[in-house]
């Protein structure tokens, strides 16, 4: 079989699904390999170190021949008249409020899976690109926002006087905000951070930072089966709200993570509470391409509002693209790993695989997942 990596698109996308690593592994289990030409640049891979591990280095047009397109983003339109029928795309799909670019993926005869579907269980961890670009972007979202302040994150005692140590609000205590934590902790920040799952709160102590949450009935229960946040009640809402705005007055910098499955992100952070900071603090708003946090955060950009500078960068993974995409591409492999015959080094899809079961969205000219397919009519 023939695997073809293809480069994103410029400007959208630094990440590649390949690293010399899993080509070699592909290699080994008897697969043809074409990169795209420049598919690595920005990731730091040149062409030269995917074609030492074995690939051929190829254009646009190769995707042709391509059994199998190992991508970071759903491909587009154009990017799709270019594969044939019956390929496999896997990808981050972003499938939520795209129906009609799935649609256009069945309707190519294409077999794509999203890679944010995998169900987190223990034999897909590996396998888990939320896992692994969150914890990325929790790291990366402390960098920036320590780039961005005025001030020195340590506490410094000097001949010439003291620099008191930044304090750090972490919102959202998943992947993303226990790696942030971490990373401020490492800073030398005092941290604290707040969850509205219970779970999180031993994780967050045993960083060493302080839980700050309303512990009542309803957060006693909002861990969903999937481990996963429920959306909390409005009284539950303003009870939190009222006790992370006396905090957030006393902090520096705040960095928000919170996100609820195939929903809007949850608004933590109002304009009045930001109101309430010092001058020159900082705030990250993770969930931005989910709506946002924040009240204010725009995407793309810093924007100052009420006197904080609110940090909105998209794609947050992608501004530390080359550790991004040695994850990745290790992500992929293991889950195409999964569909090669052992015995036969062939590809052979098993329907029945609850991976291939969670993941899949089209197959066969048909979306075949449940979360998309069947229209009501
Ligand atoms: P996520 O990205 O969906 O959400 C980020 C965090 O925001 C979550 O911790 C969530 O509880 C929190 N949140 C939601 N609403 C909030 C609110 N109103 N206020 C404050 N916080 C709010 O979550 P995630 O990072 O993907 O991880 C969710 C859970 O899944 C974690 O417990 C994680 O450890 C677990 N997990 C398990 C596996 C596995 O078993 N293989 C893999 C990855 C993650």
């Amino acid at each position: 079989a023939t695997i073809f990596i293809a480069k994103e698109i410029e400007g959208e996308e630094p990440r590649v699904a390949g690293s010399p690593d899993t080509v070699k592994k592909m290699k080994g289990l008897g697969l043809d390999v074409i990169v795209e030409a420049g598919a690595g640049t920005l990731s730091r891979i040149p062409d030269s170190e995917f074609e030492k591990a074995g690939a051929r280095i190829g254009s646009t047009a190769d995707a042709a021949v391509a059994d199998v397109v190992l991508k970071v983003r759903r491909p587009t339109a154009k990017e799709i008249k270019g594969y044939k029928s019956g390929a496999i795309v896997i990808a981050i799909m972003d499938p939520y409020g795209n129906e009609k670019e799935i649609a256009a993926m069945a309707k190519a005869g294409l077999s794509s899976f999203a890679m944010e579907l995998m169900p987190r269980i223990t034999r897909a961890q590996s396998m888990d690109v939320l896992s692994s670009q969150a914890n990325l972007a929790g790291y990366q979202a402390v960098i920036d926002a320590a780039s961005e302040y005025d001030r020195a994150i340590p506490m410094m005692m000097t001949a010439a006087g003291t620099v008191p140590a930044a304090k750090v609000f972490v919102m959202g205590a998943g992947v993303a905000g226990l790696q942030a934590i971490a990373t401020a902790r490492r800073l030398g920040a005092v941290v604290s951070a707040t969850d509205v799952r219970p779970a999180a709160k031993e994780q967050v102590a045993s960083l060493g930072a302080k839980f700050i949450a309303v512990e009542d009935e309803e957060f006693k229960a909002a861990e969903t089966a999937a481990g996963y946040a429920k959306p909390m009640s409005e009284a539950y809402q303003a009870k939190q709200a009222a006790l992370v705005a006396e905090h957030i007055a006393k902090q520096d910098i705040v960095i928000t993570t919170a996100l609820i499955p195939g929903r809007a992100a949850p608004r933590l952070v109002t304009r009045d509470m930001l109101k309430a900071m010092k001058p020159g603090s900082i705030a990250v708003d993770l969930a931005v391409e989910r709506g946002g946090n924040i009240e204010g955060a725009v995407g793309g950009q810093i924007a100052d509002v009420e006197g904080v500078r609110v940090i909105g960068y998209l794609n947050v993974p992608g501004r530390v693209a080359a550790s991004a995409s040695l994850l990745y591409a290790k992500n992929l492999m293991t889950f195409l790993e999964t569909m090669i015959s052992k015995e036969t080094k062939e590809l052979a899809l098993k329907l029945d695989d609850e991976l291939v079961k969670a993941t899949m969205l089209t197959h066969g000219n048909d979306v075949v997942h449940p979360n998309f397919g069947a229209q009501p009519d």
